[in-house]
């Protein structure tokens, strides 16, 4: 049996990760959506709803780019990119958030719901919402929402409540506090769209299918493209883990394919300083879970640092704590200043800029491919860049030096 049949167990654990800690009044909400995901996953109906929302909505398949240029620059492997940045939204997150949104109509419900944090989550839920005719709400710290002011209006003309969050730290941890007690207030008609491979069980697994169409169509065009053969290195950023998952379920059986999951370093790897949680991290709860988690003095979840907002997350999907374990999947980390050497790059080189989440794939090839030589490295372009080009030539210029 392949590995994405027989991970996570019947319980949602992967190894030693996983599972569902869940308050009770929760219990039964989520026995509901296991139970209902059980059995839409094998529904040919479901499947093929989805399948065409893809093709006409989202506009999938993306393509694989050849990154000629950036390969002629560094002198060595031959750089591939799966171009998620093409997906309707400019990210990958819509694949899992359609499919989230397909599964809530299917379970009669009503409304859509999540946290969020830079915002990117919230517009691809609104999004779904939108499309299926589902009611939308997003809670949201009232600090990220001073910061990511564009997502917000994105949001409210999408047609979603955003809920401002003005306790504590007022950002996504708080976030996802507010989020969690206004869903159990109405768990019988809402549901709770978790945003990345995290959470309590099924929604690593569940998460993780839906992405997983990202590495199918990789793998089918990169062979396409080269005759026939497997990429050597297979590599995508890690925040919460759903784009790397994505892309990995194409090659994970593959034992000639080198899987890299590359983290964030932010500026140093002072605890406070950086999002790498694998690398630093140790056993732990959080949200829901069990996994890697980067914890302060009093084991509370710690501070974490990144230039992409969107790799801030203290802890990481169970899935990926046990892929390092096994070893199958090699973890590994870029910082903050060689994701953003290759944001300008890419952006130079090729004409696509980059999210800075994807940023830190791309670093991981451009640090790789010299010493790399007769190979072939496929990355994950998880997003676009475009909410982040402001932030980066108001903050570092246009990287002419
Ligand atoms: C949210 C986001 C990520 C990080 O999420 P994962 O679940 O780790 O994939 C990466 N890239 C982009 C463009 C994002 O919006």
């Amino acid at each position: 049996m392949g590995y994405l049949t027989s991970n996570p167990t019947r319980d949602g654990w992967f190894g030693d990760y996983g599972g569902a800690m869940l308050p009770p009044p929760l219990e039964p909400h989520f026995k509901e959506i296991r139970e209902a995901y059980d059995q839409l996953s094998k529904s040919s109906e479901f499947l093929t709803e989805l399948r065409l929302i893809r093709k006409h909505f989202q506009g999938r398949p993306t393509p694989v780019s050849y990154l000629k240029n950036l390969s002629e620059l560094c002198g060595g492997a031959q750089i591939y990119a799966k171009r998620e940045d093409l997906n309707h939204t400019g990210a990958h997150k819509l694949n899992h958030c359609m499919a989230e949104a397909l599964l809530a109509k299917h379970m009669g419900k009503t409304k859509i719901m999540a946290e969020t944090g830079a915002g990117q989550h919230g517009v691809a839920l609104a999004t779904a919402a939108a499309y299926f005719g589902l009611d939308c709400e997003i809670h949201m710290g009232e600090i990220d929402i001073e910061k990511e002011a564009p997502n917000v209006t994105r949001m409210k003309l999408l047609g979603a409540t955003v809920v401002p969050v003005g306790f504590g730290g007022r950002s996504l941890k708080e976030a996802v506090d507010s989020a969690f007690q206004s869903y159990v207030a109405q768990a019988d008609t809402a549901l709770f769209a978790i945003g990345s491979v995290v959470g309590p069980h099924p929604f690593p697994k569940m998460v993780r299918d839906f992405q997983s169409i990202v590495g199918i169509e990789a793998r089918e065009q990169f062979a396409e493209m080269t005759g026939g053969q497997l990429p050597d290195m297979v590599a995508a950023c890690v925040g919460g883990g759903s784009n790397a998952m994505g892309l990995f379920a194409g090659f994970i059986d593959e034992d000639g394919v080198d899987l890299y999951g590359v983290e964030p370093l932010g500026t140093s790897s002072k605890l406070g300083e950086h999002a790498a949680t694998i690398t630093f991290g140790h056993d732990g709860d959080i949200h829901g879970f069990r996994t890697l988690v980067l914890t302060d003095e009093e084991g509370e979840p710690a501070p974490v640092h990144t230039i992409a907002s969107g790799l801030d997350y203290p802890g990481v999907g169970p899935e990926h704590a046990h892929l390092h374990k096994t070893g199958r999947v090699s973890y590994v980390a870029a910082n903050d200043k060689e994701a953003l050497d290759a944001f300008y790059k890419l952006s130079r080189l090729e004409g696509i800029i980059p999210a800075l989440e994807s940023a830190h794939a791309v670093a991981f090839a451009l640090r790789e491919a010299g010493k790399n030589p007769g190979k072939s490295i496929l990355l994950n372009l998880s997003g676009r860049g475009d909410k982040d080009i402001d932030y980066v030539t108001e903050t570092f210029g246009f990287g002419d030096e």
